[in-house]
């Protein structure tokens, strides 16, 4: 007998029939002789259009407020699938964040998990219910309802397998598994039977939504064995496990595409100590996390500065970098949303050379300008113009070597 927690998204709860199945795969497990913690996500939609009913007001919301309404999702979500198990004879009790002590940090609508208190959950189980945990909420210390950021749902999944030291967390999702590739791009993407937490964790920040990037940080801690599978097939899926020697002999095991992103250029700032540690300090404090920065040699003692944030926290970036300009003397401020990070992962990279420069050439071949490059050992980033994005990723792919091979 053993503890699984499973995990459905969007799609898998996306209606009434799909809420069933869920209810109907999770008793299956049940049945088998497991303990069984659910864990789900907002129906498909429905968290974008809480968001769009805040937008519509302001584009400058109370996070706390706006944390308040996008948690209502996942709320209706758990309350159908118990009632669903209920139905086929089944017992269930629901947990939203706060009733099953999903502690975290008071980061609104990013916040990061502290604590769960297991008890709760447990006790529901041993007294053969199916526990319905809210995904993508908690509560900070003064009783404020959080939210995880986009995709929390998954971290919700896997804090709570490693608190409560499942035997698995199992994420049901619309896709077999994880690929290559976004297999709804590139129709040549391979599934992989297995990829490690260091890969994984560089494709989710990169853009592969199909984990959150903290359920990735939380089971490589924790080594908690994380699968990824699809819940309208029986397909095996993916395992999310440490890395070995097998997994060295691939030079690129994955192709990332992040539209997410977008740009902000700084022209003519002065070019002296201190001014690069005000702008990104002033942007830290207002929590905006700030991926690649490119700064252009300097010439008459000013220098141009490029950085990419969110394109949720472009307005809120802009305006921290405008409060500052006339106070540090720079140029114009501008904007850039149409732009894409195209990235290849591998653990591979380690011991393979000259990568980075047939990664370039793929792109210069198809004609595609690189605006602006970053690399760490297993992977090479470049942020190119978002009409090119697609056709990036096709051509990395077959570069690479990873197209499935056609029946
Ligand atoms: P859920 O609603 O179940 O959380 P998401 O939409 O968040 O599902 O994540 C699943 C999606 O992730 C897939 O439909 C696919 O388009 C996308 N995706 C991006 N990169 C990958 C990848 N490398 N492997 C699998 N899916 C990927
Ligand atoms: N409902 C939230 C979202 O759409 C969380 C999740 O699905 O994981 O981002
Ligand atoms: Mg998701």
């Amino acid at each position: 007998m053993a503890l699984i927690v499973q995990k459905y998204g969007g799609t898998s709860v996306g209606d009434v029939e799909r809420m069933k199945n869920v209810a109907r795969r999770a008793l299956l497990a049940q049945r088998a002789g497991h303990d069984v913690v659910l864990v789900v996500s907002a129906m498909s939609g429905e968290t974008n259009r809480l968001l769009k009913l805040v937008g519509q007001i302001t584009d400058r919301p109370s996070e706390r407020e706006q944390d308040v309404v996008v948690a209502t999702g996942e709320q209706v979500s758990i309350g159908l699938v118990s009632i669903a198990i209920h139905a086929q004879g089944g017992k269930a009790t629901s947990f939203l964040g706060h009733q099953c002590r999903i502690v975290t940090d008071s980061t609104f609508s990013k916040a990061r998990i502290k604590h769960i208190d297991g008890e709760r959950l447990t006790d529901v189980l041993k007294q053969g219910h199916i526990a319905v945990v809210a995904g993508f909420q908690g509560v900070d210390q003064a009783g404020n309802l959080t939210t995880l950021g986009r995709g929390g749902s998954d971290t919700t999944a896997v804090a709570i397998a490693a608190a409560l030291e499942a035997d698995a967390c199992e994420i049901y999702t619309d896709v077999d598994g994880v690929y290559t590739t976004d297999p709804n791009i590139a129709p040549r993407a391979r599934k992989l039977e297995r990829i490690s937490y260091e890969e994984m964790l560089e494709l989710a920040s990169l853009g592969a939504k199909v984990l959150q990037i903290r359920s990735v940080e939380f089971a490589m801690k924790y080594k908690v064995p994380l699968w990824v599978k699809s819940s309208f097939s029986d397909d095996p899926g993916t395992l999310v496990c440490e890395e070995d020697k097998a997994m060295e002999d691939l030079v690129v095991s994955g192709v990332a595409l992040d539209r997410n992103e977008a740009q902000i250029s700084i022209r003519d700032v002065p070019d002296r100590p201190g001014v690069a540690a005000k702008i990104f300090g002033a942007l830290d404090e207002k929590a905006i996390v700030v991926d690649l920065i490119v700064q252009n040699p300097p010439k008459d003692g000013k220098t141009d500065l490029t950085f990419t944030v969110g394109k949720a926290d472009l307005t809120k970036a802009r305006d921290v970098v405008l409060g500052l300009s006339a106070e540090l003397g720079t140029g114009a401020v501008s904007a850039e949303q149409d732009i894409a990070k195209v990235s290849i992962v591998g653990v591979g990279m380690r011991n393979h050379s000259g990568v980075a420069a047939r990664m370039f050439r793929t792109l210069f071949k198809e004609g595609v300008n690189i605006t602006a490059i970053s690399t760490s050992e297993i992977r090479v980033s470049c942020v190119i113009p978002s009409r090119y994005a697609e056709l990036a990723v096709r051509a990395l792919h077959t570069e690479f070597g990873l197209d499935a091979v056609q029946a």
